[in-house]
């Protein structure tokens, strides 16, 4: 028998399966979907088993040396998934298979088997190996020529365990527990013991009664079991104690309440009846418009209750940076241990402990950010994706998936629904429900019957005309004032990406721009430092012009930092709480920062796109956007869509209880169509507007994009490359398709690397994903070699 293996080796050369023969001792075990330990070249590197067969065309196989995994890690669905991907998005067939997999499975889990019976009742080959011992590591079994095959069938039998510790920062985290020693029977242990020691009996009972170790401090703290017991027992030859890994589930930790399906309301049971309809029919992908507050996730906790009651899995995908612990709650409170949660701001070896309670099928629901949308479930009954129009569903970085279309394609694998959601559902989703691609459903009511927060507008051009140059109008200040005097409390919304301080001389015109990137430095008040925000770059800010010598040095722009100095400058008796990537780089600044405001212990809350999301607390009664037409002015045909979503999203963040909230928008251009509907909810007038613009334009949906970015050191190298790429599509692509370009990127330079783009528009290629292949193959080995570059990046979100 042989394997087929992609190896580990990112590299274009090796982007193939190669052939290994399958030594007797591992059959069984070598099975599609499995790593194993193989030798290329002088190294033993590791590869996963795409296949088995029963010929090899290679004249000299190797052997497999090992195999990792008793278990396949990768499905047969995933193993398919993973192939489509690759050529989808054209990245390396090994590349995609990480982007489905927990990090700490490149090489960094130690496995160790533990057997749990006697051993008489084992298998005499696996009697051998342990001999008196009770774990053998799992690369130790395989030295010892023992035939993976048996100790599968025993782990599958429960004759032994396998453990498993990863090896990372959180490792050695262990806590002490206690588990019963040797063979004896329940009667022979109760008679050793003896009958004065009452509580060694009742330790003897906790420890029968349970499948695991038992933490000496768990003893302690729920059974009144002291350490003098424990030991005693110990001492007596039927306790020994044992390290046991603390479980790393940051949510898991706390305890939750549980909650109860809520009766829905009419709007709500006729959506449920028909998400229902299609789960028994089949596949479709669904799309869910309901506005802020119409109660989308207890239709969504519903419908994942329905799924598990007839025994199948849920996932649900959620952007980042709403994935918050109250977003957690909802979930837990009602699915309790059935929930786990995959967060990027997990440590490795805690994301890994998730996906093994996923892998095992200890879990039933999954809940997580973008790369969730690979958990290896077998009977998937639903796919929901919360925020479906959130830019973070795509990876920016190979593989440039969306999860989107991963969730569709899974759906049809599993003939299951996939759920889209949103208050303000992507031009491109809601096109397709326009279509009947999608099935269009919509809440239109918010739960609690109140009218959304009135939005008023700003002409900041007014304000200046007025004398006020500050970044706060005057309609905010006395808004902001009269919630301090309620004892309420306000958000106040700063874009990041339109207005970050700069500094520029007054005499000269000089700006700072960092010497890696085509880009301004940004001012950070604190260590009075400049910033590149692309590279890193730091350096003092100068005190006198570089250029010119004048120190008439300005800041210019609107930075959070500077807005915060404003209000406490405007509004001194105000307590503000900033939020920013400055302000929750740390692990768990965000949730702290966020916990502190449910607490009020702050009026205002000031931060940037982060803000936007998932805030559900009653006492805000005022939301506020500082520079709405910045947005706007990025170069990019997605500028408007967002503005608007972001402005509802705000919206959405006043007035969630009794009180009636309130917006206030300020902006330069007041007249925009993004802004004035943005302003009336008019979600509808809005999708109108804006399609014409995209029609007039060519821009999805009523085209597909491919954005092909070239970067190198050497700038001649990179423009020669891009006219070279963009030369053989436009030999081989259809009449009807547009190829703009090449032109230097927006960004033209980012750590000393220059920038070169392509753009196409395209509405019938018969197979663009191999039209892009033929046109970058030629580069494939150059590019891993001297640093050349191409970023093939099939629907863009981003355009920088
Ligand atoms: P959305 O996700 O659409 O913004 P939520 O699901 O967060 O809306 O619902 C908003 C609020 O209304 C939540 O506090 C939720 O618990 C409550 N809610 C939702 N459905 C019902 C219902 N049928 N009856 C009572 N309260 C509900
Ligand atoms: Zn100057
Ligand atoms: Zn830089």
């Amino acid at each position: 028998m042989y394997a087929r293996v992609y190896i580990d080796v990112l590299s274009g050369s090796v982007d193939r399966p190669f052939d290994y023969r399958i030594p007797p001792e591992l059959t069984g075990v070598v099975q599609p979907g499995v790593r194993v330990q193989v030798p290329f070249g002088p190294r033993q590197i590791t590869g996963i088993v795409i296949s088995c067969t029963e010929e090899s065309d290679v004249t000299k196989v190797k052997p497999i040396h090992q195999v990792l995994d008793e278990q396949p890690v990768l499905t047969p669905e995933l193993l398919m998934l993973g192939q489509t991907l690759a050529r989808e998005t054209l990245c390396l067939q090994m590349t995609a298979y990480q982007a489905m997999l927990p990090a700490a499975l490149r090489g960094k889990v130690v496995k160790t088997l533990e057997r749990n019976v006697p051993l008489a009742e084992l298998p005499p080959e696996l009697a051998a190996l342990f001999q008196s011992r009770r774990r053998v590591s799992w690369i130790d079994a395989q030295k010892s020529g023992t035939a993976m095959g048996v100790v599968r069938e025993a782990v599958d039998q429960g004759l032994l365990t396998i453990e498993e510790v990863v090896k990372d920062q959180s490792a050695g985290r262990t806590l002490q527990g206690v588990q019963l020693r040797g063979s004896y029977s329940a009667e022979e242990r109760l008679e050793l013991v003896g009958n004065r020691a009452v509580k060694q009996k009742e330790l003897l009972d906790v420890l029968e009664t349970s499948e695991r170790p038992m933490l000496v401090k768990t003893l302690a703290e729920d059974y009144g079991i002291s350490n003098a017991a424990v030991n005693g027992l110990i001492d007596k030859g039927l306790a020994e104690k044992v390290d046991v890994e603390k479980r790393r589930d940051p949510y898991g930790a706390r305890d939750f309440e549980t909650s109860t399906p809520l009766a829905l309301t009419k709007e709500q049971t006729h959506v449920l009846t028909s998400i229902k309809k299609v789960q028994a029919a089949g596949h479709d992908t669904l799309l869910l418009q309901g506005v802020t507050g119409s109660g989308k996730t207890e239709v969504y906790l519903q419908a994942i209750e329905d799924v598990l009651n007839q025994g199948s899995e849920a996932i649900v995908l959620v952007p980042e940076i709403s994935l918050t612990p109250q977003m957690v709650e909802r979930f837990k409170s009602r699915f309790g241990e059935a929930v786990a949660v995959l967060h990027s701001a997990l440590s490795a070896g805690e994301k890994y402990d998730e996906w093994r309670r996923i892998h095992r099928g200890e879990v039933s629901v999954v809940v997580g950010a973008r790369s969730a949308v690979f958990a290896p479930f077998t009977k998937l009954g639903l796919i929901i994706i919360d925020e479906e129009h959130e830019g973070s569903y795509k990876q920016e970085d190979q593989p440039r998936y969306h999860a989107r279309d991963i969730a569709i394609q899974r759906g049809e694998y599993h003939n299951c629904p996939v759920l889209l959601g949103s208050a303000t559902p992507s031009i491109e989703s809601y096109a397709r429900a326009r279509k009947g691609v999608y099935t269009l459903l919509q809440l239109t009511e918010r739960v609690n019957q109140k009218a959304m927060p009135e939005v008023k507008m700003v002409d900041m051009r007014e304000e200046l005309k007025e004398g006020n140059r500050s970044p706060l109008s005057t309609v905010m200040l006395e808004e902001l004032e009269k919630r301090l005097e309620r004892g309420e409390q306000s958000v106040l919304f700063l874009n990041r990406r339109g207005f970050s301080t700069f500094i520029m001389c007054r005499s000269c015109g000089f700006t700072s721009q960092c010497p890696h990137c085509e880009i301004s430095l940004t001012y950070h008040k604190r260590h009075h430092q400049l910033k590149c925000h692309y590279c890193g770059f730091e350096e003092t800010a100068p005190a006198a012009c570089p250029e010119c010598g004048s120190e008439h040095i300005r800041f210019f722009g609107t930075g959070t930092q500077k807005v915060e100095q404003e209000l406490n400058r405007l509004l001194p008796e105000a307590r503000i709480i900033r939020m920013d990537v400055d302000t929750t780089s740390r692990k768990g600044a965000h949730e702290a920062l966020l916990q502190q405001f449910g607490e009020q212990k702050a009026d205002i809350l000031l931060g940037t796109q982060m803000i936007a999301k998932g805030l559900d607390f009653p006492n805000i009664t005022l939301a506020g956007v500082l520079a709405a037409d910045a947005l706007l002015k990025i170069p990019d045909f997605r500028a408007a869509e967002r503005t608007f979503q972001l402005l509802t999203q705000v919206s959405g963040r006043a007035g969630r209880d009794e009180r009636a909230g309130e917006v206030v928008i300020q902006s330069y251009d007041t007249e925009h169509y993004s802004l004035l509907h943005a302003q009336n909810y008019d979600f509808e007038r809005f999708v109108q507007t804006e399609m014409q613009e995209r029609k007039r334009a060519q821009y999805p949906p009523y085209t597909y994009m491919v954005l092909i970015t070239v970067s190198h050191q050497d700038l001649t190298r990179v423009i020669k490359t891009a006219n070279e790429v963009a030369h053989k599509i436009e030999q081989h692509k259809q009449p009807s398709t547009a190829l703009l370009g090449p032109v230097p990127s927006p960004i033209a330079r980012i750590k000393d690397r220059y920038r070169y783009q392509c753009m196409i528009k395209y509405k019938d290629e018969p197979d663009m994903a191999l039209l892009l292949q033929q046109a970058v193959a030629p580069y494939m080995k150059e590019m891993s070699k001297d640093d050349l570059y191409i970023a093939v990046d099939r629907h863009p979100q981003m355009f920088m």
